[in-house]
């Protein structure tokens, strides 16, 4: 076993981190008081190549490996959450493509999305259906060789400006359901977009709700591999991936603490000078330190295009618990400062506080662990 990153790998961490910190980090306040999307950001990430990280070269992509995904994800997230949601989500959504999909449908949309031309977004939760996917409503039908769509979805990430969404619906053929995935281009009649919910974080990455009203899908958009269970197992990517988006975050939660109890006075000495802060800002390292090493477990085993589920589940699980316990003990050493939107701890917080809901909660990645541990629960 070896914690050190190769070469490359520091290489392609050290440039993340430069372009991070040098240009998106003082625009990130900017993005999220006016839920602005990180256009400029996004031209910049398009022509380094970062939306075609994971998607394989003949493609248009650079054919890299989960692992580098979750180093660049944690570099953006240290500086802009809203920035590295739009990194995250062209290249889990691709690799989706690349490993459910069809050669066709390789083809048409691998270069858009690599060359960052299409944003894709990815639409399962609905109305009545968030942790529990299963009650899912909208559905496809087959008729005169294309698919009629017709339902909704909510709460879908980056939905008001993607241009390819990959939709979960239910495949009816008469009293036959079948759980599956549509690709559906954004022009496509029938689909519109609904409001964008105003969220307390994310909020550059706007979520939306998206309406089917006899959306007529050609039926080659239907991806082979997209069934429920094929759906569930590449959930663990985005699971693995949000939590490097998290612990990035945390990690400049802490580094942002760190340097201020070194500064900051009271009762004729530095905050850094209490043992109980030290003690505090210890055990902030400590769940960092756990966060990474589960993050990059579950990515470097990740085999054919997926890390383990379980592995992406107790990462996500412990990461986004342990990310907000050190933005909150951060925003704890700033004091008044922390809750002041002068300072970006309080933003920081708002985002982290966003994983642990996005991509399936901490609650339905416990469920996932404990029914390996333990079985299923007998009614
Ligand atoms: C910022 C953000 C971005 C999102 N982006 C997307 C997106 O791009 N695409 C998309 O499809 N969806 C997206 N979602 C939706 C997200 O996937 C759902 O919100 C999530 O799966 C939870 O569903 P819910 O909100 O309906 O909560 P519910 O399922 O109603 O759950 C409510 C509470 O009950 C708990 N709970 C539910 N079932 C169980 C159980 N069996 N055991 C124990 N506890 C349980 C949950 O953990 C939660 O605490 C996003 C959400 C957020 C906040």
């Amino acid at each position: 076993m070896d914690f050190k990153l190769s070469q490359e790998q520091q290489l392609l961490c050290d440039e993340a981190r430069k372009l991070s910190v040098e240009v998106f980090k003082d625009r990130a306040a900017r993005w999220d008081a006016g839920s602005e999307v990180p256009w400029d950001n996004i031209k910049i990430l398009a022509k380094q190549g970062y939306f075609g990280l994971l998607i394989p070269e003949q493609y248009g992509g650079t054919g890299g490996s989960i692992m580098d995904l979750v180093l660049v994800l944690e570099q953006f997230a240290w500086s802009c959450c809203s920035t590295a949601l739009y990194v995250f989500s062209s290249n889990v959504h691709a690799n989706r493509i690349a490993q459910l999909g069809d050669e066709r449908q390789r083809t048409q949309y691998l270069p858009g999305i690599a060359s960052g031309k299409v944003l894709p977004a990815h639409g399962m939760s609905e109305p009545q259906a968030g942790s529990d996917a299963k009650r899912m409503r909208t559905s496809a039908t087959l008729s005169g060789g294309s698919y009629l769509v017709n339902g909704g979805k909510c709460w879908i990430s980056r939905g008001a400006v993607a241009q390819l969404f990959l939709i979960d619906v239910v495949f009816k053929d008469g009293e036959q359901r079948e759980h599956g995935m549509l690709l559906i281009e954004r022009d496509t009649p029938g689909f519109k977009t609904g409001k964008v919910e105003p969220l307390m974080g994310h909020r550059g990455s706007p979520s939306t709700e998206l309406i089917f009203t006899d959306c007529r899908v050609p039926q080659e958009n239907r991806m082979a591999g997209g069934n429920m269970q094929a759906a569930l197992t590449a959930m663990s990517l985005s699971r693995c991936a949000n939590a490097a988006m998290a612990l990035g975050a945390a990690q400049r939660a802490y580094d942002e603490a760190v340097e201020y109890v070194q500064q900051r006075e009271a009762f004729g000495k530095h905050l850094s000078d209490f043992q109980g802060l030290r003690w505090m800002v210890a055990e902030m390292q400590i769940k960092l330190e756990a966060a990474r090493l589960l993050i990059y477990r579950a990515a470097t085993n990740a085999t054919e295009g997926f890390p383990s589920a379980m592995e992406a589940a107790i990462a996500k699980a412990y990461v986004n618990e342990a990310a907000l316990s050190v933005a909150s003990d951060a925003m704890q050493l700033f004091g008044a400062n922390g809750l002041s939107t002068s300072f970006p701890m309080e933003r920081i917080y708002r985002d982290i506080r966003a994983f642990g809901i996005a991509g399936g909660t901490s609650q339905i990645q416990k469920n996932l662990i404990a029914r390996t541990a333990i079985g299923r629960r007998k009614y």
